[in-house]
């Protein structure tokens, strides 16, 4: 992956603070709500010890920031990689509160995780720090408290042994009414049909609404993807489906590039064959220029601080479509705007995962089962009405996307917290 001079953990959550202060003078939020919300709520921190496969025992550090609650429950993923520490889990959480809150979700926001790198240890081992780490969370998360979700190194299987970890915990008549505490789950174990797809479907919804807006097509646009998980492949899975071409892609494992365009399915097979994309074609290429790749549209699916002051001049795409959290850090974004490149915000951008979220969190609420195609129109509509909202904010305050997503958002929160007021 791409380094930076800036290190990712203090200056994921400065940008946060950077681009909120913005949006706040920007709309000229209230000094009272901007007082609460430039704080997160609570932050949770555990060490708890886990017994590895050789018999010895490790003890592992997790997060839970829990930003703000004020449109509803905490809602925001798990994290397992390297770089996961409390500045990281407040920033994400941070995020999570706007994402929420521009969806119009009845959430608020929250983000976790653990320190580790998840290559490093067995299935079993993975199985036993993820029940662990449920179980010292406690009640600190609960279905109508605080859910969590997939996110970096996260997936299906390990929401499923927090589902049943957590349920396990309860009275035997409570258990069932406890299964929405996660979401993300396998489709076999209250999992909601589309949810994996849900956030790279989401990120290309976003792209055909900013290309008609535009009045172009994606069909025949050139991109290149950072990232080929989750995110990464089903985005790349939707942009070939519009006929775009993928012409790049970057992860931990690789840099590949081909002019002539790639076939995500048959990368997607590659990757799982062989645990890398490394060598999936042998183009000449300088891996520490990929976001300089000659193409339309660039989609980091990845980390946070991967487009700075130190990349952001050689990119030759109009539009980055943001499917990671936070991968634009400050100075790149100045550099971006400066140089006419349009920003789809990740608050925006990648708000589908959260949105299939809730659907998962209705559906297991109200003892439903729900169709893939019902999930895939109505997070099409959602997200459509997000994108409008933020278009004609943008016009009317003569401002740039995230600017105008950041309103949005604040402005919902803010709205409850006038109606409500402050307790006592
Ligand atoms: N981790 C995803 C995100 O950053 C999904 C969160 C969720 O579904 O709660 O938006």
């Amino acid at each position: 992956m791409a380094t930076t001079s800036k290190t990712r953990r203090t200056g994921m959550y400065e940008n946060v603070k950077n681009q909120f202060e913005r949006a706040a003078e920007v709309m000229g939020l209230d000094e009272s709500v901007k007082k609460i919300l430039s704080i997160t709520n609570n932050e949770i921190v555990v060490h708890f010890p886990v017994k590895m496969d050789s018999g010895d025992v490790e003890v592992f550090t997790g997060y839970r920031v829990q930003h703000n609650n004020a449109l509803g429950p905490y809602k925001g993923g798990l994290r397992y990689h390297e770089t996961v520490d409390l500045d990281a889990a407040r920033a994400l959480a941070t995020w999570m509160t706007w994402k929420t809150s521009l969806a119009g979700l009845p959430y608020g926001g929250g983000k976790g995780g653990i320190q580790l790198d998840p290559k490093k240890y067995s299935q079993g081992e993975l199985e036993r720090i993820t029940r662990r780490f449920t179980y010292a969370l406690g009640d600190n998360i609960g279905p109508e408290h605080d859910i969590p979700a997939p996110d970096v190194n996260t997936n299906a299987q390990m929401m499923a042994w927090i589902a049943d970890t957590y349920m396990s915990t309860k009275s035997p008549a409570e258990r069932s009414k406890n299964q929405h505490v996660v979401t993300g789950k396998p489709v076999g174990s209250g999992g909601l049909e589309g949810r994996d797809r849900a956030t790279g479907f989401g990120v290309v919804v976003t792209l055909e609404y900013w290309a008609k807006q535009k009045g172009i097509s994606l069909e025949g646009k050139k991109y290149i993807v950072q990232g080929f998980g989750n995110v990464g492949y089903w985005s790349a899975h939707f942009m070939n489906k519009n006929g775009a071409i993928l012409v790049g892609v970057q992860d931990a494992t690789g840099t590949i590039y081909n002019p002539d365009g790639m076939d995500p399915e048959d990368l997607l097979r590659y990757q799982t064959e062989n645990a890398t994309i490394h060598g999936y074609t042998n183009h000449d290429f300088d891996s520490t220029k990929f976001f300089a790749i000659d193409c339309d549209i660039i989609i980091p699916a990845a980390l946070g601080n991967q487009i700075t002051e130190d990349n952001a001049a050689d990119i030759k795409a109009i539009v980055v479509a943001e499917g990671a959290n936070g991968p634009t850090d400050t100075e790149g974004e100045a550099i971006l705007l400066a140089n006419g490149v349009e920003i789809i915000p990740d608050i925006l951008c990648n708000s589908g995962g959260v949105i299939g979220s809730y659907y998962e969190w209705l559906q297991n609420r109200n003892g439903e089962i729900w169709y893939m195609d019902d999930v895939i129109m109505k997070l099409r509509k959602k997200l459509e009405e997000a994108f409008g909202k933020v278009l004609a904010t943008s016009e009317q305050y003569k401002t740039d996307w995230r600017t105008a997503a950041y309103i949005v958002a604040l402005t919902r929160i803010e709205m409850a917290y006038k109606q409500r007021g402050i307790f006592p």
